[in-house]
Parts: structure tokens; C-alpha cells; sequence
């Protein structure tokens, strides 16, 4: 399998060529050259692999066919390391829960962060580990984060070999539980570092560092952000093991709801429908950061300025544009790179927006691609979340309370609707206390952590501070 830019670089990489870099060097983002196809023959086997040997050989099932240049026994370990009961908290990995009437919720954060991105990222720490030390190279990690992303990825590479971690927080704008999560980290690979500042000026900081080839090829930086193509794989396998736990028959279909920022964990549906998977429709959920559902609705993306992008009770769905949507439209375009090109090169950069309402392919959105959408607001996030915990007793975070929102707007009988559980309601207490006047349960490990003593850097938001920082621990160690 070789892999392709959506911008039309020549080119032509490997797997393991593209792990460790984020966009080509067009600027485009990487996708397989096909989608390999599964027919109702290889559906049947895979229900029986992960019904028999476990969510780490189905993993294996699906990652083979994109990965040929990683042995196939060493793929194999390293997704029986990632994908243990004793890291995702069951032997299902990802178990399915009745809601209601047709609608499932599909629990992806039972990680060591309790948030979905545990799912990929901690394969990614181990492939991080596996393929620096076969090519004796080291990597110093650069991000930014609000929340989730930056802790899930400290969490997956504590400890690992060959790798450091610096990663930038706006000082005291997360959860005090967020905080706690990544600042009681004590690995000597792991560096926090609390910018005076909001999420925007980490972000600055981190392409300020980045824009410097000179440093960033010195100091071995990159960055593990939600374009990573093994992240988009590593999630494509969840979709089959929820339509796998849902259905019974190969042929019979499901739908998804998706709660949406960055469109990094519905593209993975959009992977897994392209291979065959039986998916009804992909709903995308939106909370009031709505770039994604406006152009589902219209045809218009419109990428919103930081005045206009809101801080919401579903915060790892603030986003101004979505990072990975640019590989849908190359597909819903027929991969055609020049098109593609010319609208997130030129014309985003020149309007802020593009239009395909009038464009043929618009119309194929939903009927050949499944795509539909709807956003969710705090409003409704209360009242989803109180609903569910009165009705049925179960609690769920506000991430997934949008997606709960907005799937049942989109229910057909005869079809389950799983719903992606993106985070514990734990991580986010202050609205769970808003909606239903309690504080959420705390799984037991994370008993008192805000109380754990910290180890987290302050810095004022200037990048030439921050790189300082980061050549003095490279000089250390
Ligand atoms: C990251 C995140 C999302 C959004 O996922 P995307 O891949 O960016 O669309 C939704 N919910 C939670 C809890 C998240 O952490």
C-alpha cells in the first residue's frame, strides 16, 4: 500500500515513511492510494475474530491491509500491547450499551484519559517507540492542547523510548481535573509547560517553533495532531466492532453519530463505509461551533475567526475549521487533487470559504457518501444529559450528549444508531453538576489527583522562551 497527497504531490510513501510526519509537503494530507474492499465473506470472519481472539486481532485484520512495511508479526504485538483489557478497562475494549429504542452508545473512553482518543493514540505511542529504534532516530513532540488531545498523548508515551514529550497548556483554562491529569505526570520524558496565555497562543508558539526548519531538524521536533494518518486507521477499527456488536446478519446495516470537531473520528467512518462496512448514514454532531453541519446543510465551508469561534460545554469540539476534512472532500470530489487543491490552497486562504452547493457532487453527499448533520447546544446538552441519567440512568459527558442529540433526529427503524462515546462525564463535572445536581462518579484510580503533586513548567507566550526550554532538556539528557 502506498499513499497519496490530496493536493497532488507525485510522490508516492509508505506507512511507515508518513507515521512520524503530519501534512505532505504540498501541504495536503495523506490518504491510501484505494481503499482496499472487504466483501460479506472477510465481514464474516472478522465478526468471528473479534467474537473469538479479541478487538487487538481484529485490529490486526484491518491495519495489515494498509501496513505492509512493518513484519506481520510485529504489527501483531504491538496491537496486542495496545489493545489490553488491563489499559481499556474490558475485554470488549470498545463494549456496546443499550440506550434506547434503536440507539446504542458505543464506549470509547475507557482509556488511560477516559476520552476516544486513548484509542489511537495509545497504538501510536507504541508504533512511535517501534519505528524510531529500527531506525535509531530519536523525537522530541511538540503540541498544543485544551484538553484531551495533550494528555492522551502523554499518556501513550510516557515512558517510551526515544521519545520526548513537550507539550503546551494555556495556563489554567482546563478542568481542574484536566490539569491534574497531565501536570501529576512524573515521567522524565514527559515535559508540561503552562503558557500564560489562551489555547490560540500555544498553538502560535507551536508553529512559531515549527517554522524554524533550522531548529526543528536540529532537535528532532514533530508533532502527533489529529491529521496523523495512524490515527485516522487506528479508529477505523472501532466502526467495524460497533457494527460487529450491533448486528447479527453481514448484511445487515447501522448508523453512526459522531460528536465533531476536528472531523477526525468521522472521517474513520468514512474510511470503513469506503472499504464496505454495511454504514447506513455517518451523522455529524456539532455543538454550536458549526462549520461541519453548515456545510453538510449547504454546501458552504465557511473556517470562522477566533471572535467567532465559542467557548462551549463541549470543548473538544471547539473548532474554528476541521483539520481533516479536506480528506473527504478529495473523495467526494472523485480524488481529484487540483480540484481539491484549489479549494483549500487557494480558495480558503483567499475567502476564508468555499462553495460546492452548485457542484454536482454536493447532491452525492448524502445519498452515495451517508453524510448528515445536526449541532447541539448547551441547552440541549443539559437537557440530553438529564434525560438520559432520568430515563435510564446512565450519564454521559457532553460530547457524547450532542451526539445523542443529534442521532436521534436522524433514527430509521430497522437500523441501530450507535453512538460514539467520546469522554467520561468525569472530565467534565461542571456540567454534569449543571444538568443533573451531582457531581459525576469518579473511576477509583483517579481518586484525588487534583491533591498529586504537580510538575508543570509556567511560561510567558513567546516561542523563543519556549525553545530555550526545549534545547536545555535536550542538552541534558
Ligand atoms: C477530540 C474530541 C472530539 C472531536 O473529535 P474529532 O476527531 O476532532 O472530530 C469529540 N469529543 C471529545 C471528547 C474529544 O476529545
Amino acid at each position: 500500500m502506498r499513499y497519496l497527497s490530496t493536493r497532488g504531490h507525485p510522490e508516492r510513501r509508505r506507512f511507515s515513511d508518513i507515521l512520524l510526519e503530519g501534512l505532505a509537503p504540498d501541504g495536503g494530507l495523506y490518504l491510501p492510494e484505494t481503499y482496499p474492499q472487504v466483501d460479506a465473506a472477510t465481514l464474516a470472519r472478522w465478526r468471528r475474530v473479534y467474537h473469538e481472539q479479541g478487538y487487538a486481532e481484529l485490529a490486526f485484520e484491518i491495519l495489515s491491509l494498509y501496513i505492509d512495511d512493518i513484519p506481520a508479526d510485529d504489527l501483531r504485538a504491538l496491537l496486542r500491547k495496545t489493545y489490553t483489557a488491563e489499559v481499556f478497562g474490558t475485554g470488549e475494549i470498545v463494549p456496546l450499551r443499550h440506550l434506547e429504542d434503536g440507539l446504542w452508545l458505543e464506549a470509547l473512553s475507557n482509556g488511560p484519559t477516559l476520552a476516544f482518543k486513548d484509542m489511537a493514540m495509545q497504538l501510536l505511542g507504541h508504533l512511535f517507540e517501534y519505528e524510531l529504534a529500527r531506525r535509531g532516530e530519536t523525537l522530541n513532540i511538540l503540541g498544543a492542547t485544551s484538553g484531551d488531545t495533550g494528555s492522551a498523548a502523554e499518556y501513550a508515551m510516557r515512558g517510551k523510548r526515544g521519545i520526548r514529550v513537550f507539550m503546551l497548556s494555556p495556563r489554567g483554562r482546563m478542568s481542574p481535573f484536566q490539569q491534574a491529569q497531565m501536570y501529576s505526570l512524573m515521567d522524565a520524558n514527559i515535559h508540561n509547560i503552562a503558557i500564560e496565555g489562551v489555547f490560540d497562543d500555544c498553538q502560535d508558539i507551536v508553529k512559531a517553533v515549527s517554522a524554524d526548519l533550522d531548529f526543528k531538524r536540529r532537535w528532532h521536533i514533530g508533532t502527533v495532531n489529529s491529521i496523523n494518518w495512524a490515527r485516522l486507521l487506528a479508529q477505523v477499527v472501532y466502526y467495524f466492532a460497533g457494527w460487529i456488536q450491533a448486528t447479527e446478519r453481514d448484511d445487515q446495516r447501522v448508523s453512526f453519530a459522531v460528536p465533531s470537531g476536528n472531523f477526525g473520528n468521522v472521517c474513520a467512518g468514512h474510511i470503513a463505509r469506503m472499504m464496505g462496512l454495511p454504514i447506513e448514514r455517518l451523522v455529524v454532531a456539532t455543538n454550536e461551533n458549526d462549520v461541519l453541519d453548515e456545510f453538510f446543510r449547504t454546501g458552504v465551508y465557511r473556517v470562522r475567526g477566533s471572535a467567532d469561534t465559542y467557548e462551549t460545554s463541549s470543548p473538544s469540539m471547539d473548532i474554528s475549521k476541521a483539520s481533516n476534512f479536506e480528506r473527504f472532500v478529495f473523495d467526494l470530489l472523485g480524488r481529484d487533487a487540483a480540484a481539491t487543491r484549489a479549494l483549500f490552497a487557494d480558495a480558503l486562504a483567499r475567502d476564508g470559504r468555499f462553495d460546492l452547493s452548485a457542484h454536482p457532487a454536493f447532491a452525492q453527499v448524502r445519498d452515495r457518501y451517508g453524510f448528515v448533520s445536526g449541532r447541539s447546544t448547551h441547552a440541549n446538552r443539559l437537557a440530553t444529559i438529564r434525560d438520559a441519567w432520568e430515563r435510564f440512568g446512565v450519564l454521559i459527558d457532553p460530547h457524547t450528549a450532542d451526539g445523542v442529540k443529534v442521532a436521534r433526529e436522524y433514527r430509521q427503524s430497522g437500523v441501530p444508531m450507535i453512538v460514539l462515546e467520546t469522554a467520561l462525564p468525569i472530565k467534565f463535572a461542571a456540567t454534569i453538576v449543571e444538568a443533573i445536581g451531582r457531581e459525576p462518579e469518579r473511576p477509583a484510580r483517579f481518586a484525588g489527583i487534583e491533591d498529586l503533586p504537580k510538575r508543570v513548567q509556567v511560561m510567558p507566550a513567546d516561542a523563543e522562551r519556549v525553545k530555550a526550554y526545549i534545547e536545555s532538556v535536550c542538552r541534558q539528557s
